[in-house]
């Protein structure tokens, strides 16, 4: 047989699952999980090896309407990236009804030509019925080459989806070697690692408005140590004072919490220093996205 080999690109709303959909492929806490929307701003890639075919995993930002510059250029990544890929994934979770959300979504992938794969996620909420009526919905509107139901948090049917993608890899070259599964600079992940214990920690109480910068990144020489240094930025006053907390309480739960994970990730003692700068309007800002690496 044939090497094959493949672009994936996984798209769906906000808190679909895909994030935990690529973790349990991959084995290892790489894209990013968090029950806030919009955590994945950047296209991590993880790289799915096995005998015979290798698949690479695009996590792309999610399609939705746009509200402001960030979202535009959200909304294009995703544009470009699903025309250049192999398959399209398309995370639906339990909802029985399709929300504006989702009509956004399925207008923009009549339009590309990608051959789709429609996987409903969650499916350990619902009923056997329940799944069906999914499927059929979905089903009618032909745009999709297969529909996978299956429960990402719990492993359940992801063998089928696997088989499903290679269905329609094409034949294609070992790209990256064996043993390697993302791309992403560490930094990326640290970032996106801190931004995520940050945003478990203020609720909602600053609505998507922050961003993390690593200013240093750097292991100390003979010592298993790694020194990071890394800025919360927000875009209110208000905002820093609440990331903070009192007598610095909250900004010490971030830190310590996002020290342990970064540890985990890098097999190595982190010493980790945080700061919160206030820098307003940073979504509107592109000078700013492209410092946060979006670019
Ligand atoms: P993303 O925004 O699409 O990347 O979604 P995440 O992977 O961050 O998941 C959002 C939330 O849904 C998290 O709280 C997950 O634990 C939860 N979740 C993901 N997959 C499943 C699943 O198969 N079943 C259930 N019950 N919850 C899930
Ligand atoms: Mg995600």
């Amino acid at each position: 047989m044939k090497y094959k080999s493949g672009f994936v690109t996984i798209i769906g709303r906000p808190n679909v699952g895909k994030s935990t959909l690529l973790n349990h492929i991959i084995g290892e806490k790489m894209a990013i999980v968090s029950d806030k929307p919009q955590t994945t701003r950047n296209r991590i890639q993880c790289i799915y090896t096995e005998d015979g075919f290798q698949i690479i995993f695009i996590d792309t930002p999610g399609i939705h309407k746009p509200k402001n510059k960030l979202g535009e250029y959200m909304v294009n990544v995703s544009r470009e990236t699903l025309a250049e890929v192999d398959v399209i994934l398309l995370l639906v979770d339990e909802s029985l009804i399709m929300g504006p959300g989702d009509k956004f979504i399925l207008e923009e992938l009549k339009s590309i030509k990608t051959d789709k794969i429609l996987v409903i996620n969650k499916i350990d909420k619902l009923k056997l019925e329940e799944v069906d009526i999914i499927k059929n919905n979905y089903k009618e509107l032909n745009i999709f080459k297969e529909i996978i139901p299956l429960s990402a948090i719990k492993g359940k049917g992801v063998d089928s989806l696997i088989k499903a993608i290679l269905k329609l890899l094409p034949e294609g070259p070992q790209y990256f070697p064996a043993d390697m599964i993302t791309d992403q600079p560490e930094r990326q992940i640290v970032s996106e690692i801190i931004r995520e214990k940050a945003l478990h920690y203020l609720d909602d109480e600053v609505p998507h408005g922050i961003a993390v910068g690593i200013d240093l990144m750097r292991k100390r020489e003979d010592k298993d140590i790694i020194d990071v240094n890394a800025t919360i930025y927000c875009e209110r006053e208000s905002h820093k004072g609440i990331i903070i907390g009192k007598n610095g309480r909250k900004l010490k739960g971030i830190g310590k919490s996002a020290r342990q994970d970064i540890e985990a990730l890098l097999g190595s003692q982190i010493y980790l220093e945080l700061w919160v700068k206030v820098e307003k309007n940073w979504r509107e800002k592109e000078k700013q996205i492209k410092y946060f690496g979006y670019k």
